[in-house]
């Protein structure tokens, strides 16, 4: 199964660390991070691992003004920088994507997702609940902007357990393409496992930034990866796109 890396493009975090000096003051980092997506050639049809950013996510007042948080982060795209356009510009129409599988709800993993009303959606049940209503306003996420009667597959992960993973869900029943719950950057977050005869990948979405980072974050998963040359691709790696090498 090929894999593709798509950036639906950068997002720039605040120069400070911490402080309230962070919110008022227009103080970028030199370095921005992509926001990838990733598009598996599974035999069943394509597949896409996140949605990525929309445009609109640079239009002033999109982040809502009482949740400063959201405002540490700006993001960087063109409309060509969307996942749709870039599937097009690759020659594969958004409506050859079956499935869409989301590691978590916010913002920058959904944005693009108004390309695939037809498609089906799959989102872990936790992360799901934590994010609809007032209260997922509240955690930072912004359902007020995902595509009318959003009504994605729930997951439940009630498979076994695989490696350091406690659970999984087999996405589309032939144990290829494997969901597993990778909570941290959220409770309800997912990682999805790319079973190949070749090579595998772990799809880990915002578990951390790059690869490189699993070690301190998560040293069983990384002992794993490294023990079943699984590797790992990242949803704001730099250097994804590279680690996939020829296949991408
Ligand atoms: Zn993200």
């Amino acid at each position: 199964m090929r894999i593709h890396c798509l950036v639906t493009g950068h997002v720039r975090a605040k120069a400070g660390q911490r402080g309230v000096r962070r919110y008022l003051l227009d103080d970028w980092r030199d370095e921005a991070m992509p926001v990838n997506v990733f598009l598996v050639e599974h035999p069943d049809g394509l597949c896409l691992f996140d949605a990525g950013q929309t445009a609109l996510a640079t239009a002033p007042g999109w982040f809502p003004r009482w949740q400063p948080f959201l405002r540490l982060s700006r993001f960087e795209l063109e409309p060509e920088d969307e996942v749709a356009p870039q599937l097009r510009a690759r020659g594969i129409e958004p409506r050859q994507v079956g499935r869409v599988v989301l590691s978590h709800l916010h913002t920058d993993h959904v944005g693009g997702l108004d390309a695939f009303g037809h498609a089906e959606v799959v989102v872990p049940r936790l992360e799901w609940e934590r994010a609809t209503g007032l209260g997922g306003r509240i955690r930072g996420y912004l359902p007020q902007y995902w595509p009318d009667g959003l009504e994605p597959t729930l997951v439940d992960f009630d498979g076994g357990s695989i490696g350091p993973f406690a659970s999984s869900h087999d996405v589309v029943g032939d144990g290829r393409l494997l969901l597993v719950p990778t909570p941290g950057h959220t409770p309800g977050h997912a990682a999805l496992l790319v079973r190949d005869r070749e090579r595998s990948w772990l799809l880990v979405g915002d578990l951390v930034h790059t690869a490189a980072e699993l070690e301190r974050v998560a040293p069983a998963i990384a002992e794993w990866s490294r023990a079943e040359d699984v590797g790992v691709l990242a949803a704001h790696d730099p250097s994804a796109g590279a680690l996939l090498g020829g296949t991408s």
